[in-house]
């Protein structure tokens, strides 16, 4: 067991927490997040629609969008039962703070916990920005490699969450991944509709009391649809960076994926130029969360810097420059999965073969028992 990677599938959780304890949830700093994102989102999505100018409302749409995406981050931790301690509690603020981002709780935990974080970066089962490898885009039909352009593009995040992940995943069960069970999803999704019914009620309602010369659209433009489009840029975007660069492998088949391969060597920690949301820089020390999905967002910081210090290079890290970003995006278009490698769109390796000589110490516990008792 000297060597570090043997131990990654077992041991990394293990080791993360060795040095605090089992449990570093916080009920005061779980409920002080979740308070400030909501606060701010109720004041920016009040300033977005009262009777400003309108550079001045679309101002605080830009940063009601934001703020949407802070509360998917909150969420996000609350659905894997980190914001604060207990089960109950974690759910409901879960639930909650998924109102303003339109997403059922019991979907997210299907479709990120289990799919996501269950098999990181194998495509098939892990749904989020798994690319097309290099034979199944030349089999592909004209318009669905069109739609792969648009989507491996500097315009895809745009557009990317909304068509492929939002309603078909995070609010209907209608997903190949969820609806064998939509009656137990059907109370969130409801729960979730009405939910957004409440804030477009909401917002007309503010609307035409702070500004009642305007039209309704322009209020609801104003007060959902453009904070609406940022927050589903930003998620993709985030998740792409988290998953996409030349360096981080993907995998399709069971046998060359494994825990360590993807949680760890699949996943990026990407440091930004400048911190202007603590929320979000913390959230992107990736591979610790990768590592640990238990682990609050607050107890991040610890958690990465031991994990790079037991993997050195395996765990990617790199400064979002303009520059780093054009590169990824133009390295990133398909997946060689027989080379193991980035490519073009006409199949040219753009990134460095994945190389996985201590696959059989990875081999998971019982194969790796069976291995040293033979
Ligand atoms: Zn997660």
């Amino acid at each position: 067991m000297d060597n570090p990677v043997a131990q990654s599938i077992d041991a990394i959780a293990a080791r993360l927490n060795a040095p605090a304890g089992a449990d570093r949830r916080s009920l005061s700093r779980g409920l002080a997040i979740f308070a400030v994102y909501a606060v701010l989102y109720a004041v920016t999505l009040v300033e977005s629609i009262a009777d400003f100018s309108i550079w001045a409302n679309l101002l605080f749409s830009f940063g009601n969008g934001i703020c949407i995406a802070m509360l998917l981050i909150v969420a996000h931790d609350a659905c894997h039962g980190a914001l604060v301690p207990g089960r109950r509690l974690n759910r409901w603020l879960g639930r909650i703070a998924f109102v303003p981002v339109v997403h059922s709780a019991s979907l997210w935990r299907q479709v990120h916990n289990q799919n996501h974080h269950g098999r990181t970066n194998l495509k098939g089962v892990d749904p989020v920005w798994a690319p097309m490898g290099v034979k199944e885009y030349a089999a592909a039909s004209p318009a669905r490699r069109f739609v792969e352009r648009v989507y491996r593009s500097a315009f895809g995040p745009f557009v990317y969450y909304v068509f492929d992940i939002w309603l078909a995943m995070m609010v209907l069960p209608i997903s190949k991944m969820t609806r064998s069970q939509w009656k137990r999803h059907l109370p969130d999704t409801l729960f979730v509709l009405g939910g957004f019914a409440a804030t477009i009620a909401a917002v007309v309602a503010i609307g035409e009391t702070l500004a009642p010369a305007r039209s309704v659209w322009l209020t609801l433009l104003l007060g959902w649809g453009i904070p609406y489009a940022v927050f589903s840029y930003l998620a993709a975007i985030t998740v792409y960076l988290n998953h996409t660069h030349p360096d981080l492998p993907w995998f399709d088949s069971e046998e060359a994926w494994s825990f360590h391969n993807g949680n760890v060597r699949g996943t990026a920690h990407v440091t930004l130029p400048l911190d202007i949301f603590p929320l979000y820089s913390e959230v992107m020390q990736h591979t610790a969360h990768h590592a640990n999905p238990g682990v609050p967002i607050y107890a991040l910081a610890g958690d990465q810097a031991r994990l790079k210090a037991l993997f050195g290079h395996e765990v990617k890290q790199y400064l979002l420059t303009v520059g780093a970003y054009r590169r990824i995006l133009k390295a990133c278009k398909l997946f060689d999965f027989e080379r193991m490698c980035w490519t073009d769109f006409k199949g040219n390796a753009t990134g460095p073969a994945f190389r996985d000589p201590l696959r059989a110490a990875e081999a998971p516990e019982p194969v790796r028992r069976a291995a040293q008792a033979a």
